[in-house]
């Protein structure tokens, strides 16, 4: 059976970093198109219940999973508790990401790993995790959140760059090793995009590499995360980056 034959509120959906910013607007899309959404934070529980009782009170169902995902335990032990309460997982946001930036002669060895710690080892722990339980099922999408910084680099952003680039090759890797049993994998490569993350970033220095002219918003990412989460090409589509970016990045 494929995605599209299984009902959108049978299916159940973990996003990393859920509470705020692009995983929140990813978990209430998802949430509002009827999936069941395990919404992981890994500081801010009050960010976290607050998303749930968004999806709740429109009539779906979430929970919020506390859990540092740059750990193999806490990975663990979300992806378990995901499966014990709602028992299966069609979708994995790998969404959860950290900035540490500053130029390569200046960064320290904890600048550079704790970005690939999580940025990209989160990710990794994370896909392994589910894809026991979607292979299981021959099911699954994997949709990892990296960046145009991953194929452009930025200066400043040297552990940034390397673990959103890492994301794109893993994200191919994966997806040719578990394609031939019904799961996909795909990366979203954002821009620049209104969020916490970006809030120190002077719009006059950037509006000029940006062909739409403005930043881009949570909702607009999470669109195309829904499109291959639920839309029934998102069965035969596998492998690709898909670039959310004003534009930023022309192939
Ligand atoms: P944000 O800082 O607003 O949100 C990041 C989320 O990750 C938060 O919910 C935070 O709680 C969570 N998080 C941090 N450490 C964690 C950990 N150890 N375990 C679990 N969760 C953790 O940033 P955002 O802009 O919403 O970014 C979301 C994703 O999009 C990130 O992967 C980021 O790299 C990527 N991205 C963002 C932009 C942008 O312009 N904002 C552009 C390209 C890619």
């Amino acid at each position: 059976m494929s995605t599209v034959d299984l009902p959108l509120n049978e299916q159940v959906a973990v996003v990393t970093g859920g509470s705020r910013g692009i995983g929140r607007a990813i978990a209430l899309i998802l949430g509002n198109m009827g999936l069941k959404v395990v919404v992981n934070y890994a500081r801010s529980s009050d960010a976290a219940e607050e998303v749930v009782k968004i999806i709740t009170e429109n009539g779906g169902e979430a929970i919020a999973l506390q859990g540092d995902v740059s750990q193999a335990e806490a990975v663990d032990t979300l992806i378990k508790t995901s499966l014990e309460k709602f028992g299966r997982i069609d979708v994995l946001v790998n969404n959860a990401g950290i900035t540490r930036d500053t130029l390569l002669m200046r960064m320290k060895s904890e600048d550079w790993q704790g970005v690939i710690d999580l940025n990209l080892t989160g990710v990794f722990l994370c896909t392994k995790a589910v894809t026991k339980p979607m292979l299981k099922q021959k099911r699954g999408r994997i949709i990892n959140i990296s960046s145009v910084v991953g194929q452009m680099g930025n200066p400043g952003q040297a552990n940034y760059s390397a673990a959103k680039a890492g994301v794109i090759g893993l994200t191919k890797a994966v997806a040719k090793e578990v394609a031939s049993r019904g799961v996909t994998v795909n990366a979203v490569a954002p821009g620049f995009i209104a969020t916490d993350m970006t809030e120190k970033v002077k719009a006059e220095d950037i509006l000029q590499f940006i062909p739409l002219g403005r930043l881009g918003t949570a909702e607009e990412v999470a669109g195309m995360v829904r499109f291959l989460a639920t839309d029934p090409a998102g069965a035969y589509i596998t492998g690709q980056v898909f670039n959310v970016d004003g534009g930023m990045v022309m192939a």
